[in-house]
């Protein structure tokens, strides 16, 4: 193993990054930081015609949102950069070319049309055509034609790709820490193209060259990846001795209703798949994210910390930090995890009421906000929040929650109370405005002596009026305890409410 842990993360910026990206880079981050390592951001950007604009900012924003900080990446710096591989592009080129001088892979000058034919033509035992040992001696490359026409082609600037030349026949294996010992048979891979005509890497040598320069001791990725497995481990023997290879996890997938976890089960169930909302830069729709959903970073990071590991206990509410301090490998599962929208909301829900208001506050304004609400009156808005916070499990839920503390409710809803209103009752509100103008205490405990008392006077029960009197003061039939309710009104503006709905139940 290297001296030093250094992982990385290496998304290549092509849209949205979904939930088991996500996923990705929080088991980097966790492995890195337990062990006093190094977390790396890289971008994958070879593939010039997947390239999709403002995607890698979009990547940025989502760490940021999520509170995984690289510690080398294009924006954080670090020894060994450009972090971003299409400025790398020079460095590929001679490990291709050393490639072709060990004999371990070769020039090819086929054309689409000749690649076209090849796969088109039957192949004897019905397998797929492929450009592999069975093939590649009848296509136009540096092991069927002659030196002296290898040399004429690349003078003439003939274009040609450079393909790794996949053994005939070798058992290639390593062993995953996820998922143990693990074989393939080179005998059905076929030839990967190495080095692009445009003179750019494809993924699998710029990852083996890139996790190799920037000294990569362990790699976390998508189980998606394990098929490419072969092609690093012979690309890292030829190039720079197995030995030397990062160890490798591949992390399961994570599934949704159907099968693997997608972007069409979220519209169809109706939950985010991505971290952040990402807008198609060309078709123009937008993709509502978790953080638009309303779930707070703490919230999100601690589910999907949860999808695919556990610390052997029961528990389940995380903090990062306890998170960095229990996470382990042996503890990742390796079979694929369930993603529950109901239970990720419950997790938020629990961060919702384990959280400080203060950190709360500007997730809260910002709600408030964007339903037209300014506050500015931010010891009002924390004693609210305290008090709501419980009741509310995704955060847009703070505007019905909070509102009514800060604008008198338009409409109440006086069919909850006219069925069982009486000449009684209206007397004894009538009783209670006087005594609320009376109090010189107002605080929920003064107050509920204050209404006890009175009830009782009217020979009435206390659960006779709390319900007319909670729909005068919120509009309707929720929000926390009355008397709490009405502390944080104040005097002034509960009277007033009181005599507003006294005169909306008359009037009906
Ligand atoms: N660029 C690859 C991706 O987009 C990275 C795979 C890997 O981590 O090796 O996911």
């Amino acid at each position: 193993m290297k001296e030093k842990v250094r992982v990385r993360f290496a998304p290549s910026p092509t849209g949205g990054l979904h939930l088991g990206g996500v996923r990705t880079v929080l088991y980097n981050y966790l492995f890195a930081k337990k062990n006093e390592g190094s977390f790396i951001v890289r971008i994958e950007d070879t593939d010039q015609n997947r390239y999709v604009e403002g995607a890698e900012d979009y990547i940025f924003d989502c760490l940021d949102w999520c509170g995984l900080t690289p510690d080398e990446s294009v924006r954080h710096g670090g020894d060994f950069g450009p972090y971003r591989q299409s400025e790398r592009k020079t460095n590929y080129h001679q490990y291709a070319e050393q490639l072709v001088q060990d004999g371990n892979a070769y020039y090819a000058f086929d054309t689409a049309e000749e690649l076209e034919k090849m796969r088109q033509t039957p192949s004897g035992d019905n397998s797929v055509q492929q450009y592999d040992h069975r093939t590649r001696m009848n296509m136009r490359n540096s092991l069927t034609l002659s030196t002296d026409e290898v040399n004429q082609l690349l003078a003439q600037k003939t274009p040609y790709v450079i393909r790794i030349k996949m053994p005939e026949e070798e058992q290639i294996s390593f062993t995953d820490l996820i998922r143990g010992k693990l074989f393939f048979d080179s005998g059905v891979l076929d030839d990967k193209v190495l080095l692009k005509a445009d003179g750019m890497p494809t993924y699998h040598l710029a990852v083996v060259v890139d996790d190799f320069l920037m000294q990569i001791s362990h790699v976390f990725r998508g189980e998606e990846w394990l098929p490419s497995a072969p092609v690093h481990i012979l690309l890292w023997k030829y190039l720079f001795g197995e030995e030397n290879m990062p160890a490798w996890a591949h992390l399961p997938l994570l599934l949704g209703p159907n099968g693997k976890l997608s972007k069409r089960d979220g519209a169809k169930y109706g939950f985010p798949v991505y971290a952040l909302q990402w807008t198609d830069p060309t078709t123009g729709d937008t993709t509502e994210g978790f953080k638009e959903k309303g779930f707070l970073p703490q919230g999100f990071i601690n589910f999907l910390a949860l999808l695919g590991w556990n610390d052997g206990s029961e528990k389940e509410i995380f903090t990062l930090d306890e998170l960095i301090h229990s996470f382990s490998l042996q503890r990742v599962h390796n079979s694929g995890a369930h993603f529950d929208y109901e239970k990720a909301k419950w997790y938020n829900h629990e961060w919702m009421k384990k959280l400080d208001t203060t950190i709360l506050m500007p997730a809260v304004n910002e709600v408030l906000k964007k339903n037209g609400l300014k506050i500015t009156a931010n010891e009002k808005l924390e004693k609210v929040i305290d008090l709501v916070k419980e009741r509310c499990t995704l955060l847009p839920e703070f505007y019905a929650q909070a509102s009514f503390f800060f604008q008198a409710p338009e409409t109440i809803d006086s069919q909850a109370i006219l069925p069982k209103w009486n000449e009684q009752k209206k007397q004894f509100f009538e009783a209670l405005v006087n005594n609320l103008e009376n109090a010189s205490d107002f605080s929920a405990g003064a107050l509920t002596k204050i209404l006890n008392e009175l009830v009782a006077t009217h020979q009435l029960k206390p659960g006779e009026v709390m319900l007319p009197l909670r729909v005068m003061l919120v509009g309707g039939k929720f929000g926390p305890g009355v008397f709490d309710i009405m502390e944080i009104l104040g005097k002034t503006e509960s009277i007033k409410r009181i005599q507003q709905g006294l005169s909306i139940v008359a009037k009906a």
